[in-house]
């Protein structure tokens, strides 16, 4: 018997389950992990437990064994999915993607980059950039050494043959973050004025959290040869280290008042940054200190306030490092995006898709961060919901099988509540933001509570004074699908506008550097050319995660259900409270159900007689029957699996995979 079909690992597929119950669910997740078995499905999507430990499972050995088999042929694996991605985009000339969700810590940018391994094949450039985007967006958090702070969407490209030809990645909000004071070699670090001792760096020391991944001098070595072998020049490399040098001294910039006038104490600070940005002293002190606005005709330098020029210091820091971010992004695309293809020499291009996104978040204290990201989750959910029915139910009917609807949450109430024009939370969020004056964060919060009182996925402390989970008088609370988060509205007004002032732009745009001045266009504005007001964030954040769902939705999904065992990183531990909420959340119960009440598996008569056509006297070594559907028919009656499979137009429909099992084991015993 093969080793999946072994209750000692217990059901490789969670539509084995004797009963569809939560307890048999976790009992099964729970038997397997212990067992090492990280991997399982619900038909064709992948539940992954982030083992804590090195497993020898990922070998070009292991991927050998899944090229070309069917997904029940082997034990779980990522391999499994990636391949049948890759294959149904090979035989269908169709665009596929896989989805890789799950909470912070779960395994899903590890789970990212087996897959690509897989997917790649040869191309070297591809696994290069994730190696450089990792350095410079991932960092350190209290839930994952190495958590990714952007959402990663990346298309590669195949050619007629099916090979990899190049790629193109998406990226999505990201917090800051900044390194490299411990990785750098020494001259490296005298030339940017930086000292080796991290301590001596503000924003290293802040909540620990901007530290990049670039460790040690290992890491920073591994990330420079990449990007110089991704074909970053000289120039651009020294340019991405000023930058972040930039953003460490930026962050020890001290502030004073002299009277009525701001100053910056550690003036020495400031030739520094000139010598840096590649542009004059006094322009960077009047940009830290002034902002030039424009009163009718005239246009006047205003003085910062002390409050003001350190908004503005830390605004600027965070500016430059996600533009150095999305320049580097850029700059990569440019390099592996598909040039000079020609469709009709070469044949179509197709794509398969893998998305690497922020799961689910619930912290002690959640921001306009964790409303952003857990609306992108809300967004996926819907997502997954359509497709999962919406590919099931077309195939049914494709192939003439009767269908019966399973019911669902569906969250597209959320969804709404969220994004909708004029009366959704983003939509009051940027009336407020417009306003001239000062609009407070509780403003906001009221004209919230004014428009959606009734909605009965919002409420807040003032609508609901006597919920205990609304602990403070400036949250409100929305029912998401995975589950109830309370956020804080502190913040969110300055967090949408994130607004840089203009002053800042221009003096980078005038920089000497022409790597820097290219990175900020806008500041070739002057004060009287600049109407548009820019975008606000959550505009921003809105649009690019309804043209990512717009474009996953135009290709055919794989799924990868990522799940954290426990808090600790600990290889032994499965806390089972905690992984049941996981599973609650990710709707896999519901998955299991909607894949029980339909068909596990599905096959094309020809290739299931390939398989198959050994095991009955009617089909071996050929049939004389009209067509291979009657053969196959006859095949399935001789076994007395009649009451378990359909027959549609071109295929044959099993319902349990058990019987899938049961013909492989027949198959193996000939
Ligand atoms: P975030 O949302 O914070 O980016 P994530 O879901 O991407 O989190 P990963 O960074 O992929 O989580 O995984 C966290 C850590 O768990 C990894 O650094 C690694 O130590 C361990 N891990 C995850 N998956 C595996 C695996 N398949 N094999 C071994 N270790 C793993
Ligand atoms: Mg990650």
């Amino acid at each position: 018997m093969a080793e999946h079909e072994s209750l000692e690992f217990g059901k490789a597929d969670f539509v084995l389950l004797d009963n569809v119950s939560l307890e048999e669910f976790m009992a099964n997740l729970k038997l397997r992990f212990e067992k090492g078995r990280i991997y399982s499905y619900i038909g064709e999507v992948v539940v992954s437990v982030n083992p804590y430990r090195a497993m020898n499972i990922y070998g070009r050995d292991t991927i050998e064994q899944y090229k070309g088999r069917e997904l029940y042929e082997r034990p779980p694996h990522l391999f499994a999915i990636a391949d049948a991605a890759y294959k149904a985009m090979k035989r269908r000339n169709k665009d596929t993607c896989i989805v890789i969700s799950g909470e912070s810590g779960a395994g899903k940018t590890e789970d990212m980059s087996v897959t690509s391994v897989c997917l790649y094949r040869v191309k070297n450039m591809l696994l290069k950039s994730n190696c450089v985007l990792e350095a410079f967006g991932n960092a350190k958090t209290n839930r994952n050494d190495n958590s990714s702070r952007f959402g990663k969407y990346m298309d590669i490209n195949f050619d007629f043959k099916g090979d990899p030809i190049g790629g193109h990645i998406n990226n999505y909000l990201l917090e800051k973050v900044g390194g490299l004071v411990k990785g750098a070699p020494d001259a490296q670090l005298r030339s940017l004025h930086i000292q080796r001792d991290p301590t001596a760096y503000t924003y290293i020391k802040v909540g620990g959290q901007i530290k990049s991944s670039i460790n040690d001098s290992a890491d920073f070595k591994a990330v420079t040869d990449a990007m110089k072998v991704i074909g970053f020049t000289t120039g651009e490399i020294q340019t991405v280290y000023k930058i972040l040098a930039t953003i460490l001294h930026l962050g020890n910039l001290k502030f004073g008042s002299d009277g009525d006038v701001t100053l910056i104490e550690n003036s020495k600070l400031v030739s520094v940054l000139g010598d840096l940005l590649s542009t004059k002293d006094e322009n960077v002190e009047k940009a830290l200190l002034y902002r030039t606005v424009a009163t009718g005709r005239d246009v006047i330098d205003k003085q910062h306030t002390h409050q003001e020029a350190s908004y503005g210091r830390d605004a600027l820091a965070k500016a430059i490092y996600e533009r150095l971010f999305c320049w580097i992004v850029g700059r990569i695309n440019d390099i592996i995006e598909v040039k000079n293809y020609d469709a009709r020499v070469h044949g179509k291009n197709t794509v398969i898709g893998v998305l690497d996104i922020y799961g689910f978040e619930i912290f002690q204290n959640n921001s306009f961060e964790q409303f952003c990201i857990n609306y992108c989750n809300e967004k996926l959910q819907q997502l997954f919901i359509q497709l999962v029915l919406k590919q099931e139910q077309e195939e049914y009917q494709r192939e003439g099988i009767p269908w019966k609807h399973i019911d669902y949450f569906n969250n597209q109430i959320i969804v709404d509540l969220v994004e909708q024009q004029h009366k959704g939370i983003f939509a009051v969020l940027d009336e407020a933001c417009m306003n001239v004056g000062k609009v407070t964060d509780e403003m906001f919060l009221q004209a919230l509570n004014g428009k959606l009182a009734k909605h009965a996925h919002y409420t807040s402390r003032k609508l609901s004074p006597t919920d205990k989970n609304l602990e403070f008088d400036r949250d409100f609370r929305i029912r998401h699908y995975a589950g109830d988060v309370a956020y804080s509205v502190v913040g969110f007004i300055d967090k949408n506008k994130d607004t840089l002032f203009q002053d800042f732009k221009r003096l980078l745009y005038n920089s000497s550097n022409p790597v820097l001045k290219a990175m900020w266009p806008e500041g070739k504005l002057s004060i009287t050319e600049v109407t548009k007001r820019p975008l606000t964030a959550a505009t921003l954040f809105k649009n690019s995660m309804i043209s990512l769902v717009e474009n996953l939705a135009s290709k055919e999904p794989y799924y990868v259900r990522c799940i954290k065992p426990n808090d600790v990183k600990s290889p032994l531990l499965f806390e089972h409270e905690r992984c049941k909420h996981q599973v609650e959340y990710l709707g896999l119960l519901e998955n299991v159900r909607v894949r029980r009440a339909g068909f596990a598996n599905r096959q094309t008569y020809p290739r299931f007689l390939q398989r198959y056509k050994m095991i009955s006297e009617f089909t071996w070594p050929n049939h004389d029957l009209p067509s291979d559907k009657e053969a196959v028919k006859r095949l399935l009656q001789g076994c007395g699996f009649e009451h378990d499979v359909a027959y549609g137009k071109t295929k044959v429909f099993i319902r349990t995979p058990r019987t899938i099992f049961n013909l492989e084991e027949q198959r193996a015993e000939m």
